[in-house]
């Protein structure tokens, strides 16, 4: 323990608060939570600090079971977000999974122009830079930068939703027939709303063909300026 000034006491003082301010609310809230966790969803979503993932459902402790990593990537070999996911499906028995991206994400961007930051997070952005070689015909038929930005924010949803899907908790869950739907979201940081990006999974499905829809679904929302920023 650090007595004194503690540079982030603030911290621990605003905690303090927020718990006596849970407690007058639901004297019994904590000690619920104690006894278990019985989420509903899992939200696999980007790391950055403007898309707090309770808060943007609104929902309490205890509700969201939650990953997030730069750019809401999901791979394979990733132990950390596929234990996650593991966990979630097999352990909480989660209804819904969400992959939720959002417009601005620097990680996207540093994906579609090739920005160095020089470390180990260009290799991890490597897997953003694959969703765009995979649609760079659809991503140049945008007319500039902000748009081919916007667009490879949402295909990033797309695919790594799609990489969910084809993971195998996911299809062992699928295949002993336990409810389980993947979604595909993205979030506006200029407005602080959640597009549902077409993308519902709830079954063992042909997923190429679900990229296929799913895209042209994308990209017919762009053209006619479906609840889109841009
Ligand atoms: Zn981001």
């Amino acid at each position: 323990m650090m007595a004194g000034n503690y540079d982030l006491q603030h911290l621990i003082d605003n905690n303090a608060r927020w718990a006596a301010r849970v407690v007058k609310n639901d004297p019994g809230f904590f000690r619920r939570l104690v006894a278990q966790q019985a989420p509903e969803y899992l939200w696999i979503g980007c790391a950055d600090s403007r898309v707090p993932a309770n808060e943007v459902v609104d929902l309490a402790p205890g509700e969201l079971f939650v990953h997030r990593n730069v750019a809401n990537v999901v791979t394979h070999s990733d132990v950390n977000c596929q234990s996650v996911i593991q966990f979630a499906v097999d352990v909480l028995k989660i209804k819904h999974i969400m992959v939720v991206g959002h417009y601005g994400c620097s990680g996207v961007r540093a994906a579609l122009t090739c920005q160095r930051v020089n470390g180990v997070a260009d290799h991890w952005l490597g897997h953003v830079r694959d969703v765009a070689c995979r649609h760079q015909p659809l991503i140049d038929l945008e007319p500039d930068e902000a748009h081919r930005f916007s667009l490879l924010c949402e295909l990033n949803v797309l695919e790594q939703a799609l990489n969910v899907c084809s993971s195998l908790t996911v299809q062992d869950a699928w295949a002993r027939g336990q409810p389980l739907t993947v979604h595909g979201w993205i979030y506006g940081l200029g407005d602080g709303l959640v597009r549902h990006l077409d993308v519902a999974v709830s079954g063992p499905t042909d997923l190429g063909k679900l990229r296929e829809r799913a895209v042209r679904g994308i990209g017919e929302a762009r053209r006619t300026h479906t609840n889109r920023p841009d």
